[in-house]
């Protein structure tokens, strides 16, 4: 095996590739209340309230819900369950401090318990609201059906978190060129700003150097990478990704960032 490949070997990590397909109905019957889907109605249980932003006061879009029970390949730590994720498409959040958008885990989601709770009223719609209605209104419910493969890391991200010798071995300008046409040849998903459960986060901009766990400073990993998807109407500035990262050690504390072209 040449370096390069024994490189990508030592550095892949599993990741499941969400597929979308429309849903048949708009997803909120019970059969679809624990489903993995964009869109259509979020799970909630009793005594929950929609998501409302922290700084517009406006409720939050529902964007997803991934089963991550049903991603057991990327060994997430146990506190996961039904993941579902919400976003303020008028205050846009970048990063993680900035409020306008909201993570739920639900660890034991089961239909039983599923609860479905209408958006808010949009209070005093603005013009363009009128015009075009709520975001929450225009995302299409699509399912999701999770498809494994192999994930290597951006060569900025290994340049990070690399051992001294890969470095090294990264600093060959062959091998340098060679690499993303290589994960071309064995996965065909260079360049994959979908929405992705584990592996490395595909930056679409570039490795943010600061992404390590404010409790115990190891690098964090990815959790989940949320992509625009056309068919599901849903479009984070120009064809963004959020990406979503964890330390296995702090579960609980899960940071938000999104890159965009
Ligand atoms: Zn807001
Ligand atoms: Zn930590």
């Amino acid at each position: 095996m040449n370096k390069l490949d024994q490189l990508l070997q030592k550095y892949a990590r599993p990741a499941y590739q969400a597929v979308l397909s429309l849903a048949p109905s708009d997803g909120s019957t019970e059969e679809f209340s624990t489903a993995s889907k964009f869109g259509g109605a979020p799970y909630f249980e009793e005594g929950e309230n929609w998501p409302v932003c922290g700084k517009c006061g406006k409720q939050e879009t529902f964007i997803c819900q991934l089963d991550l029970r049903s991603c057991p390949a990327v060994h997430l730590p146990d506190y996961f369950g039904l993941l579902s994720f919400f976003y303020c498409f008028d205050c846009f959040p970048w990063d993680a401090p900035q409020p306008g958008w909201t993570v739920r885990n639900y660890r034991d989601a089961q239909p039983r318990k599923a609860m479905t709770l209408p958006p808010l009223p949009i209070k005093e719609p603005g013009f363009l609201k009128k015009l075009f209605g709520g975001q929450h209104e225009k995302v299409k419910c699509c399912l999701v059906k999770f498809e494994l493969f192999d994930c290597y890391p951006q060569l900025d991200e290994l340049d990070e978190i690399g051992d001294e010798d890969d470095k090294k071995l990264l600093a060959d300008v062959e091998l340098n060129d060679s690499y993303y046409e290589r994960i071309d040849e064995l996965t065909g998903k260079s360049d994959n700003f979908g929405t992705l459960v584990g592996g490395y986060s595909q930056w679409i901009q570039s490795f943010p150097p600061d992404l390590k766990c404010k409790h115990c400073n190891k690098w964090m990993r990815q959790l989940v990478q949320i992509g625009s998807h056309r068919e599901a109407d849903i479009m984070f500035g120009d064809a963004g990704s959020i990406y979503l990262s964890i330390c296995d050690d702090h579960p609980q504390d899960i940071t938000m960032m999104l890159q965009c072209f």
